[in-house]
């Protein structure tokens, strides 16, 4: 297991925002580039490791963003120098003018050059959206999907629906949307023994697989390090089958990738948890109720709607974006004693 870098445990210097028309970047020399924009905190299915079964306590539908509040926040983002939006939830999916989000998305334009708009989604309802949002400018598409066995599915997600998804899957496949992901949790005793399947469907779909730590992110708190399945055991399993080969260049991206058996498919692996990936971090997230947060650990939240609903101008957006980037911390600091989880669970912080 990968040790936590040192940098990781320590605070960061004194607060500081960049200037007003430099880029995003905090006290640690990390240029921001990325929005994760979440649209909604509601999902179509109740996935173990990020939602609880019932009791869920939704956000106020009044306390969510509106689609003209989104592109404001996205197009001071933007002239701050963010270049991907992703959108992502919740199941994105679910907010019924998805379409038009994505059209005025994708026609902002960052200084350099037009933005690029990316989803993270279940999958359900791809089929009826899907040529919609190609059209209205959607890029590049992340599919969630931790096991191809119904019953299994069916009790991960608490829903019967791996036909749906799965139908989702063929759509995206089918759309020429690339590089087309598929995402999975490592769960033990859940899916550990299915790694191999998972990515020998994704290379049949013509997409890569990847494989997600499990993080403290539940609503039900209920994550145990001593139980996940760490980037190490899944690289383990999969050279039962494959040789792998690491891809260089991996620059801030999450996921570190390998070739299999050469090449060209791959697969990658998102080790959050046991070698974080902290240090290149260019992300910072929106949530559907409008708070930013510069990290999915952090237990700040920056709140525009006070700004955007009081009548303030877009240098107070642009100011609150640069104190979020400004107030972040070096590294997540999950393996510290004082970690403390944060109060949201993923599906209202946004992943
Ligand atoms: N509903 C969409 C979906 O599932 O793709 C988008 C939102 S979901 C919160 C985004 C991603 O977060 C999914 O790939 C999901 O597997 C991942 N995720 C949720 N809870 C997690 C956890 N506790 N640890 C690791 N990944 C998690
Ligand atoms: Fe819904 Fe995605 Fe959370 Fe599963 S991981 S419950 S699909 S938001």
């Amino acid at each position: 297991m990968t040790a936590v870098p040192v940098a990781i445990r320590s605070r960061p210097p004194v607060a500081q925002a960049s200037a007003p028309g430099s880029p995003l970047v905090d006290g640690f020399g990390r240029v921001h580039r990325d929005l994760r924009i979440s649209l909604t905190d509601r999902c179509s299915l109740r996935c173990t490791y990020c939602m609880p079964e019932q009791g869920n306590e939704w956000l106020a539908r009044e306390s969510i963003l509106t689609i003209d509040e989104i592109e404001r926040v996205a197009r001071v983002a933007a002239a701050a120098g963010i270049t991907t939006f992703r959108l992502t939830g919740g199941e994105p999916l679910l907010r019924r003018d998805i379409v038009d989000v994505v059209r005025r998305l994708s026609v902002i334009e960052s200084p350099d050059g037009p933005v690029s708009i990316a989803m993270t989604t279940n999958g359900i309802r791809l089929p009826e959206v899907l040529p919609a949002l190609v059209d209205a400018g959607l890029q590049r598409l992340n599919i969630s999907v931790d096991t191809i066995q119904r019953e299994r599915f069916a009790a991960l997600t608490r829903r019967d629906r791996l036909d749906d998804v799965l139908e989702g899957i063929a759509a995206a496949a089918a759309s020429g949307l690339r590089p087309l992901k598929l995402n999975a949790v490592a769960m033990r005793d859940v899916n550990d023994d299915e790694l191999v399947d998972l990515v020998a469907f994704a290379v049949e779909h013509g997409a890569q697989m990847r494989f997600i730590e499990q993080m403290p992110l539940d609503a039900g708190h209920t994550w145990d390090r001593t139980r996940m399945v760490t980037r190490d055991e899944i690289l383990e399993a999969l050279r039962t089958r494959w040789e792998l080969t690491p891809v260089p260049g991996r620059g801030g991206a999450p996921a570190e990738r390998w070739t299999l058996d050469g090449g060209p498919h791959t697969v990658g692996v998102i080790a959050s948890v046991t070698a974080p990936f902290c240090g290149d971090c260019d992300r910072m997230r929106l949530t559907a109720d409008g708070q930013l947060r510069n990290c999915l650990f952090s237990t700040t939240e920056y709140d525009l709607v006070p700004i955007m609903r009081g009548g303030e101008d877009d240098a107070a957006i642009d100011a609150m974006l640069r104190s979020c980037v400004g107030g972040k911390l070096a590294g997540h600091a999950i393996d510290d004693p004082s970690f403390l989880q944060p109060a949201r669970g993923m599906n209202a912080i946004g992943g």
